[in-house]
């Protein structure tokens, strides 16, 4: 799980939003961008793209909060056995209005969609939040 906090001191209205292809198409670079000893350890990782998650109402500026970028469902790597049960492919998800919420220009967008996808890409491979932000 990545939080983030809004400033309020710098941030503005959000008048326009990435393009879903566009948002899909960052995370796409930033897996291509991936050593290639991590791609290929990746599999049946799902990375789905959503506006908000679904018991959160629109992010609004001016008051501080804290936002859910992004998750990781699944059971992380180290912790996968033979005598695991599948219980569906692992997925990453991406809120996209709080990813923009918290940016002020698409560059900081695509900035935070990287930052947020490798994040969660970090718990995958079995990294706690705690090695996570100290990476
Ligand atoms: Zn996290």
């Amino acid at each position: 799980m990545l939080n983030s906090q809004i400033d309020t001191g710098s941030g503005g209205f959000i008048v326009w939003s990435m393009k879903r292809e566009d948002f899909i198409k960052v995370v796409g670079e930033a897996m291509d961008s991936l050593p290639k000893q991590f791609r290929c350890r990746i599999r049946n990782v799902a990375v789905l793209v959503k506006d908000l998650p679904t018991d959160q109402a629109p992010p609004e500026h001016g008051q501080p909060k804290r936002l859910l970028l992004g998750l990781f469902h699944g059971v992380p790597m180290t912790q996968k056995s033979v005598f695991h049960l599948p219980s569906g492919p692992d997925h990453i998800v991406l809120y996209q209005k709080n990813i923009e919420a918290i940016c002020s220009n698409e560059a900081e967008v695509r900035e935070q969609i990287r930052r947020t996808f490798l994040h969660e890409l970090g718990h995958y491979f079995g990294m706690t939040e705690e090695q996570l932000r100290g990476a």
